[in-house]
């Protein structure tokens, strides 16, 4: 009898069982079981023929209605046109020279046939399909044991394979199948009712009915979940375990100083989140958090805060931003923040002053090497940077804490570079304003806790957004620049985005997912600023950037627009994150379409951050009712964060929703969707977390702890793989 880990040559022939391992790399009975079917046909429900499309790949059950031989004109050969029908509609089948098929393909069988919908004089066709005729009483001998059953598997067709074939297999392995031990402790599968392991296997390729399918697939989507959350909770046990240097907040410090110096009040969720932060850093094993919050929220304020109270404790803190802009702009924040409090060690520095240095791929050698050192002896408390700070010559003395701003931009191996450049396991804060909803941030950061700002600082004015559908009434665009000549006229700056940087560059390389195609007709940077200038906005301060920019242009740009002295700004999207100019007020986004939901809710983040409203105009051609302008509607009905990012999540693809972070898993993940699922998920993760609690080692389920050995292992591969 065979187990899960048994050879498929040991029970299937040779020759099948290498088709198997190309077609769908199983390689075991297990491998083959997990193989799951996407969908079922009932035998005698004939598939609607009329829904299929040109170039889809599909499997059906149908009726032979007609057959029909006929000899090629002036060569030689024959073609034999069988059409098949599911009652209604009608598909015609070909093949050449294979007359001897008229003699099975009867009128009246019913079969599955599969093939690519192609178009031939305007009629549907399946060219040389692959069929399996299905026993209708008469023929006994071509009742195949897996048709005895009512409801038929459909299994994602791949090339030599078609699914019959794969049910086929599926009834060797299934036959020869011994009882399989469950992983899945009895309690939890009693508590939900769920069938074993091996029923739920045979259940879903064989099952006597809909429900028994469903409870099939109900219980191997909760081990997918289970497993993944298991994973995540023993990481974070083990998280727990590790020692690290406790930070508690220290009075009469840096922090202390910068309190009292802060120009505004905490809000009461900064004041909560605050709390859980100090609680993480006063233990002695390593905080973990994400803090998620809305695009102008103030998390920033509250990463100050954490690093300060590092450096109050003796050890360093660095600060890690996705862009060069966002990380200069930090700098400037910190320096402007602390005053004289960053001048440690310098002429006018305050008694407990630090050091703030930066450390970015572009600056020259000697800043570079002041900044090194600074970071290597310690007297630099806080170092931000780029991915430039991950680089092997960065040293420091004492890292305590690592802040990495807007997560969403770095993987978990970039992560754990750092981490590696502490002597103790350093406290870790990740910060994005790209929210997601709980379940998700459960699966893919399911190892950090959790802080949420959901309000904006008080004083906050809303943002209006209004698409401009610049094709469909032209002069809409000419409102939109009289729009900015009115805000400048009221002293307030703008923003002008454009998807790519100049005419023959292709689009930012940051570009949304959804777009596979380049047009080019797009708007470009370079090609606008001096149209703008020249024309609707002659006699505005207008500047450039873009990612190709020196870094001092790019600098000194910033600086001057933060400083006032540039009225507009027309920029890619290296403006997305972070940039903090509290007195722009309106942004133009041009071919609004390109972008994504969320990122388009990151970029109007941008403006609105003062005490004025602000106005964000989405200028598009795409055509009303499209899904691009149903996404542009979206973005403009709901200033929401969090509702907007499930909008974007639900249109994307699982492996897009999950990311980077979870690459090693998601090979595991067949049948849950972390959208779709929340309820499970939340399920699953409190099972996780009272098994764990209960037995920390999984001493009492074997079974389970190698389930779990091979996700983890999985995982680990994946990294090595990645680096
Ligand atoms: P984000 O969460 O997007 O990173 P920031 O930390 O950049 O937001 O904060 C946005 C702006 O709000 C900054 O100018 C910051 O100084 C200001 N800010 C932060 N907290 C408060 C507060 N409690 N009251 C008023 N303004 C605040
Ligand atoms: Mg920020």
């Amino acid at each position: 009898m065979a187990t899960l880990d048994t050879k498929l040559i040991d029970v299937i022939g040779d020759r099948t069982a290498k088709v198997l391992e190309t077609g769908i790399g199983a390689r075991s009975v297990g491998d083959l079981l997990r193989h799951y079917p996407r969908r079922y046909v009932v035998r005698g429900e004939l598939s609607d023929i009329s829904k299929l499309q040109p170039d889809d790949e599909v499997t059906i059950l149908a009726q032979v209605f007609s057959v029909n031989t006929r000899t090629l004109q002036g060569r030689k050969g024959t073609i034999l046109e069988v059409v098949v029908t599911d009652g209604t509609s009608k598909l015609s089948l070909t093949f050449f020279n294979q007359a001897w098929r008229e003699r099975e393909l009867r009128v009246g069988r019913q079969g599955l046939f599969a093939g690519k919908v192609s178009v031939f004089k305007g009629k549907r066709q399946l060219s040389h399909p692959d069929y399996e005729l299905i026993a209708d009483g008469s023929d006994v001998d071509s009742a195949i044991d897996e048709f005895a059953g009512k409801y038929l598997p459909v299994y994602p067709a791949t090339g030599k394979l078609p699914s019959w074939k794969v049910a086929q297999c599926m009834t060797l392995a299934i036959d020869a199948l011994d009882e399989v031990p469950d992983f899945l402790p009895d309690e939890i599968r009693f508590k939900h009712g769920y069938p074993t392991l091996k029923d739920a296997l045979v259940g879903l390729h064989q099952p006597r009915d809909i429900a028994e399918a469903d409870h099939a697939r109900a219980r191997l989507t909760f081990d997918e979940a289970f497993l993944l959350q298991l994973l995540l909770v023993v990481r974070r046990e083990e998280l727990h375990q590790l020692k690290s240097t406790a930070r508690p907040v220290r009075a009469g410090g840096l922090l202390e100083a910068f309190d009292e110096s802060l120009p505004f009040e905490l809000t009461s969720g900064q004041r909560d989140v605050m709390a859980e932060i100090e609680v993480d850093l006063a233990a002695s094993h390593p905080m973990h958090r994400l803090l998620q919050g809305e695009v102008g929220s103030g998390k920033t304020v509250l990463a100050i805060r954490a690093m300060l109270a590092v450096v109050d404790s003796g050890g360093q803190a660095a600060l890690l931003a996705p862009t060069e802009v966002l990380a200069q702009q930090h700098l400037r924040t910190l320096e402007t923040l602390l005053g004289s409090l960053a001048q440690g060690g310098m002429l006018g520095g305050a008694e407990h002053a630090t050091q703030v240095t930066l450390i970015t791929g572009s600056q020259n050698a000697p800043a570079r090497k002041e900044a090194l050192a600074l970071a290597a002896s310690g007297s630099a408390g806080i170092v931000i940077g780029t991915h430039a700070l991950l680089g092997q010559s960065v040293v420091f003395a004492d890292l305590g804490l690592i802040v990495i701003d807007e997560q969403h931009r770095f993987g978990v191996e970039q992560r754990d570079v750092l981490k590696a450049k502490a002597e103790f396991p350093p406290h870790l804060l990740v910060m994005t304003a790209t929210p997601i909803p709980r379940t998700v941030a459960m699966t893919v950061f399911g190892d950090l806790d959790i802080s949420t700002l959901r309000e904006l600082p008080l004083g906050r004015q809303p943002i209006t957004t209004h698409v401009l559908p610049a094709q469909e009434k032209p002069t809409f665009l000419d409102r939109a620049w009289s729009r900015i000549r009115e805000e400048v006229a009221q002293g307030h700056q703008g923003y002008v985005v454009a998807p790519r940087i100049s005419a023959s560059a292709p689009e930012d390389a940051d570009m949304d997912f959804l777009f596979g195609t380049t047009s080019a007709e797009l708007t470009s940077v370079e090609e606008l600023a001096p149209m703008l200038h020249a024309g609707p906005l002659a006699g505005l301060r207008v500047a450039m950037l873009h990612g190709q920019l020196a870094t001092d242009v790019k600098n000194a740009t910033m600086l001057a627009f933060s400083a006032g002295e540039i009225d507009v700004l027309v920029s890619t999207t290296v403006i997305e994150v972070g940039v903090d100019v509290p007195n722009a007020t309106i942004m133009v986004i041009m071919d609004a379409d390109r972008f994504g939901i969320s990122q388009l809710h990151q970029l109007r983040g941008r403006i609105g951050r003062g005490t004025c409203p602000g106005l964000c105009l989405l200028v598009t051609n795409a055509p009303a009712e499209t899904p691009a302008r149903v996404r542009l509607d979206a973005v403009a009905a709901s200033v929401d964060g969090f509702e907007l990012s499930r909008i974007d999540l639900e249109q994307r693809r699982e492996g897009d929703v999950l990311g980077v972070n979870q690459s090693g898993t998601r090979s595991h993940l067949r049948l849950l969707r972390v959208l779709r699922d929340e309820s499970l998920i939340d399920l699953a993760r409190s099972d996780a977390q009272e098994l764990i609690a209960s037995d920390a080692t999984l001493s009492k389920f074997p079974e389970l702890a190698r389930e779990l050995k091979i996700l983890q292992t999985d995982e680990a591969a994946d990294y090595i793989d990645m680096g």
